[in-house]
């Protein structure tokens, strides 16, 4: 799935989890507070895209705490404050504190994806449509036709020794001319590529599956832990949907 960032901010705000997946704490000047939301001049909350929801957490100020319960992505990334909680003034310092639970399970649930991905395209030829993502919980559409006796529960140990692989996940930005010479490089059926993008950050799990990407990962498929092959669901002629779950 992609969501496709050319550059490391979004209108006025620095995208800090673009170069590191890890940041849960950063400090931050206020820009902007509106009824859009809160601007600030660098953030670490992943606001949302290519199938991956955005982050929640909270801003704190002089002893205030201020929830952040989602994100709007307009010209700018607008922090949408808990509707009771006190708001920073513009020009204000905040620490930004980003739910490491929920994007840890995020990050984990996103890399599961690009790995039942990248296996099923291996070993059964077929690209993704469509899919959706919450914590723990995923699916996948694919154009897969005929399924071979089995297909769930081989589909369960392939995506499982894929894991169990320790395969390195990476993330780095290329010029779109060499992205495109990468074979596959657009692992979904239509190409989502705008014509006007000029660096396309890429997702790579070493040696299974390299897409171009906006969204945060692990850094290694252990790090999935077990993922379930829950349902295989015949959606119609070439159109199967594969739904997976994550352990705690
Ligand atoms: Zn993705």
């Amino acid at each position: 799935m992609s969501n496709l960032i050319s550059m490391d901010h979004h209108g006025r705000t620095a995208r800090l989890e673009l170069e590191d997946a890890n940041i849960r704490r950063f400090t931050a000047q206020v820009l902007d507070v509106s009824s859009e939301g809160i601007v600030l001049d660098r953030s670490a909350f992943y606001p949302g895209g290519g199938g991956q929801p955005p982050d929640f957490g909270a801003l704190t100020f002089d002893g205030n705490y201020c929830r952040i319960v989602g994100v709007r992505k307009g010209d700018d990334l607008c922090l949408i404050p808990n509707e009771e909680d006190p708001l920073p003034s513009v020009g204000a310092t905040v620490e930004g504190v980003v739910d490491d639970v929920r994007r840890f399970q995020l990050m984990r649930t996103h890399s599961a994806l690009h790995l039942l991905s990248g296996v099923v395209f291996r070993d059964f030829g077929a690209l993704v449509t469509g899919g959706n993502m919450e914590p723990l919980s995923a699916r996948l559409d694919f154009n897969l036709g005929e399924v071979p006796p089995g297909f769930k529960e081989s589909l369960d140990e392939l995506c499982n020794l894929e894991v169990s692989a320790d395969r390195a996940i990476t993330t780095y930005s290329l010029p779109r001319q060499e992205a495109f010479a990468i074979p596959d490089i657009i692992r979904t059926a239509k190409n989502l590529l705008p014509d006007d993008l000029e660096i396309v950050r890429i997702v790579d799990i070493n040696g299974l599956d390299v897409q171009a990407d906006g969204g945060t990962h692990v850094s290694s498929t252990l790090q999935i832990k077990r993922m379930r092959i829950a349902k295989v669901e015949n959606k119609g002629k070439g159109f199967r949907r594969v739904k997976i779950e994550l352990e705690e």
